[in-house]
């Protein structure tokens, strides 16, 4: 849903506004074929404003593809779906369920756009498991010529379009394979963090496993989940449980917004209520959680072998700024999408988040100096301050994808200020 407040727009966090000279809802490829046709200045898709820097931002045209949704295609016995750009990932997984299909992994939310989601790099975590965009197998794009571009796996620029921010043209419909619907037990659990650090290995093993550090504790929240075939669903106590807590955590972060030096008895007492879980059910009622308490958010694919070291170092970093919220830990596998933040390596991918009325500068200039050491590379839909120049160094095939996106959109008309700085320095 495009969020505009008597023409402006603002994303989940607040921390992007635009007032666009135009807003198009269109329902048809060829809809939106027109409006890019026509348009001048610059030319922006947003998905669910879910990116926290200004990825999806125009003052000029604006497109919105909330009423082009839904499944186009399925293929149950290949396990492959063609879906509609604009699809919301909540709404992609209960189409799937009605063909006893499912999305092989996803993060923890399921509010994004299926293009947002895969332009972006989003992930999820697991050692088998890469970046969202490695479950494509085809897009159609419509370029800035107003022209459409059919790319599949095996294609030379297929993989340039896998993540692209939308620099490429607008994502019409995107092919993905999916794997059998499946059932998820989540367990979460404290433990010292100094002890998750020491036996990463073990817990990697797990089909998929995240940890959260609580700044100012020694404590790490682990969640871990596990295919089962056991029966039952989350109930409406996991749902009132969770809205409690983003209350009572909403609370805490405004007690610590106003009283800075508390954070750390803050975080102290909220590691010290964390108990153990268990919850099985659906893998797409499992995967998502409910994010009410807003933030902001940079986070950085390091290789996983410097996942502990990152960790270690950042408790150094972090701490002086009074950090209320958690550092978030997840894997990712290795792909072969020139400008995925997964590209080549196997990646930890390690996130620091601030409560979305605090200044979070000085926080993310402290933090990307440890992901910088670290040769880390920023989530295209989190925030950072690197330019073309960085990237160049960071990415094998970067000359590569700027030539392709240059071809495709040679007078830049999907390039905002911010993609300028990424593409072009
Ligand atoms: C609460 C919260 C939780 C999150 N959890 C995770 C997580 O678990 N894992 C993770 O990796 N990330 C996570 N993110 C980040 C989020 O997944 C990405 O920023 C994602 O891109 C958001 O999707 P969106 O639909 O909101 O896209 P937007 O933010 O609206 O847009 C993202 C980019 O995609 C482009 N785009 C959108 N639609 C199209 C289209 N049809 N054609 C071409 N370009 C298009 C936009 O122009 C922009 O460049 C989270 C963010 C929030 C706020």
């Amino acid at each position: 849903m495009l969020h505009l407040t008597e023409g402006t727009w603002e994303n989940w966090s607040g921390s992007v506004r635009a007032r666009p000279r135009s807003v198009h809802y269109p329902e048809t490829e060829a809809e939106l074929r027109t409006v890019v046709e026509r348009a001048d200045g610059t030319l922006r898709v947003a998905g669910a404003g879910h990116s926290f820097p200004p990825v999806a931002k125009s003052d000029e045209t604006f497109v919105s593809l909330e009423r082009y949704t839904g499944l186009v295609d399925v293929d149950r016995e290949a396990r492959r779906v063609t879906v509609r750009a604009g699809t919301p990932l909540s709404a992609l997984t209960a189409a799937l369920a009605d063909h006893g299909l499912m999305l092989e992994n996803m993060g923890d939310i399921d509010d994004q756009s299926v293009a947002g989601a895969l332009s972006t790099g989003t992930h999820g975590t697991g050692t088998d498991f890469g970046v969202m965009s490695t479950q494509a197998a085809g897009m159609r794009l419509v370029t800035a010529d107003g022209e459409t571009l059919e790319l599949e796996a095996g294609d030379d620029r297929f993989p340039f379009a896998q993540v692209s921010l939308g620099s490429l043209g607008v994502v019409s419909t995107v092919t993905l394979d999916v794997a059998a619907d499946y059932r998820l037990r989540e367990r979460k659990f404290p433990a010292p963090v100094d002890d998750v650090l020491a036996n990463l290995e073990s817990y990697r093993d797990h089909r998929n496993f995240e940890f959260w550090w609580f700044p100012h504790t020694d404590t790490a929240l682990v969640k871990i989940l596990e295919e089962t075939d056991a029966p039952g669903r989350p109930g409406r106590r996991d749902a009132v449980e969770e809205r409690l807590e983003n209350l009572a955590w909403e609370g805490l972060c405004r007690a610590g917004y106003r009283v800075r030096s508390a954070a750390p008895l803050l975080n102290r007492f909220t590691a010290a209520t964390f108990s153990e879980s268990e919850r099985v059910g659906p893998a797409r009622e499992i995967y998502p959680t409910t994010r009410a308490v807003r933030f902001n958010e940079t986070e950085y694919g390091v290789p996983r072998s410097d996942a502990a070291a990152v960790l270690e170092d950042l408790r150094g970093v972090v701490e002086p700024h009074d950090v209320m919220f958690p550092v978030e830990f997840r894997d990712v596998a290795a792909d072969s999408i020139p400008i995925s933040p997964a590209y080549g390596r196997d990646s930890a991918f390690v996130a620091v988040h601030a409560y979305h009325r605090r200044d979070q500068e000085g926080l993310l200039r402290d933090a990307e100096a440890v992901f910088d050491r670290h040769d880390g590379r920023p989530h295209w839909g989190k925030h950072h301050t690197k330019t073309a120049s960085d990237f160049e160094a960071l990415y094998p095939r970067w000359g590569e994808f700027c030539e392709v996106r240059e071809e495709l959109d040679p007078e830049g008309l999907f390039l905002n200020d911010h993609l300028r700085d990424v593409f072009e320095g």
